[in-house]
């Protein structure tokens, strides 16, 4: 590892240990309409991998606990069935295990395989990048399931071209919560290209691919930012019911967003406009939390901003503000929402996003339903 990036790991630390940390519970949305909000971490790990320290039992119960409504314990190569896993006696009724595993294939290529319900095989001795992350997808729908590619920057293993070659790729994680990850959405080391424009590079080439977030726990009794703790990266999904099909299907289809910490309060993404609105309130109890760690900035200026990004990565309109909405453009083949909230860290800023998934105008994919009517907390 590069001493920089030590360095600035170690700065972006706010947590050296869980001693009078509470336990924040999210405040979770009560959607109006036929569908609700869900939040959830597609990608951790147990002690059965052998290079996590804590059992399914306890990594469940850490996100029950902390106020998700699924998790899927996305074991190395193994899948844990859900079935196996004892959650709390006093579980709440809104949580659910989805089953999955994550592929773990040769050249650092991993996948997370959702809503599978048996173990996927992860030998394929192709040496081309695109072709292993082709296996897993393939494998993972033939088994009835969605694929998510992981962490793209682990070891900088695949490239934005590697994926462009995918047929059918649909999720990517844009942020890993893994410290050898955790900050390349907007952070690489020199010569390698972030997720987020691997993002763009992809939706610019007509790719129709959403972004994951999740935090690829591995740790629950050491807690610093250099163990891969839970509580970093998530998902919020809109689904009309908490089942593993919905919330798959949720994904599938974009139904989500991708988050560091700030939390939304609308989404509305039809073809002709993309509005959003920040939950100021969800966001602050959110930032709270001793779990998230923000991306460092020597220069920036505080509060929210909003900014509507198309084709190439440009910003097509931006404002500061809690809500903001663009008015879609035939040309502009896809508009995506970056919501970013920056606040004083030490001499510097730290700065959390959501990111809110692409709508199409080019025919790539069916045109999204309007989503409109699903506000979190109305
Ligand atoms: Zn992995
Ligand atoms: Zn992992």
């Amino acid at each position: 590892m590069h001493m920089k990036m030590k360095a600035n790991r170690e700065m972006r630390c706010k947590f050296v240990s869980l001693a009078g940390a509470c336990a924040l519970l999210f405040s979770m949305a009560t959607a109006s309409a036929d569908t609700q909000w869900y939040k959830g971490n597609t990608h951790a790990h147990t002690v059965l991998c052998g290079h996590a320290d804590s059992s399914p039992e306890a990594v469940a119960k850490w996100y029950h606990d902390h106020g998700y409504q699924f998790l899927i314990l996305s074991e190395h190569n193994i899948f844990i069935d859900p079935e196996s896993v004892e959650l709390p006696e006093d579980r709440r009724e809104d949580f659910i295990l989805i089953p999955g595993e994550e592929i773990t294939g040769h050249k650092h290529v991993h996948s997370t395989a959702v809503n599978v319900h048996r173990l996927i095989d992860w030998t394929f001795e192709s040496e081309v990048v695109s072709e292993i992350i082709q296996d897993h997808l393939d494998r993972t729908r033939d088994a009835g399931g969605e694929h998510i590619l992981n962490h793209p920057t682990y070891r900088y293993a695949v490239t934005s071209e590697d994926m462009k070659q995918v047929s059918g790729l649909r999720l990517f994680e844009l942020h890993n919560g893994h410290p050898n990850t955790v900050q390349h959405a907007h952070e690489v080391d020199s010569g390698f290209v972030t997720t987020e424009d691997m993002w763009d590079d992809m939706l610019t080439s007509g790719v129709a691919v959403y972004g994951v977030s999740s935090d690829d726990t591995h740790t629950l009794k050491e807690w610093n930012c250099e163990a891969s703790n839970p509580g970093r990266g998530w998902v919020m999904v809109r689904s009309p019911e908490l089942t593993a099909d919905s919330i798959t299907e949720a994904l599938r289809s974009g139904e989500f967003y991708a988050t560091n910490g700030v939390v939304l309060s609308r989404i509305n993404r039809t073809e002709e406009v993309f509005q959003v609105e920040v939950d100021e309130k969800a966001t602050l109890e959110a930032l709270e939390s001793p779990y998230v760690i923000g991306y460092r900035r020597s220069e920036a200026s505080g509060g929210t901003l909003i900014e509507f990004v198309g084709p190439g990565g440009r910003v097509l309109k931006h404002v500061h503000a809690r809500r903001g909405s663009y008015a879609i453009q035939a040309d502009d083949a896809y508009v995506r929402c970056r919501v970013t909230f920056t606040r004083r860290a030490g001499a510097g800023y730290e700065q959390f996003f959501a990111w809110a998934q692409p709508v199409f105008t080019d025919g790539r994919l069916e045109p999204v339903p309007s989503t409109g009517g699903a506000p979190i907390g109305d």
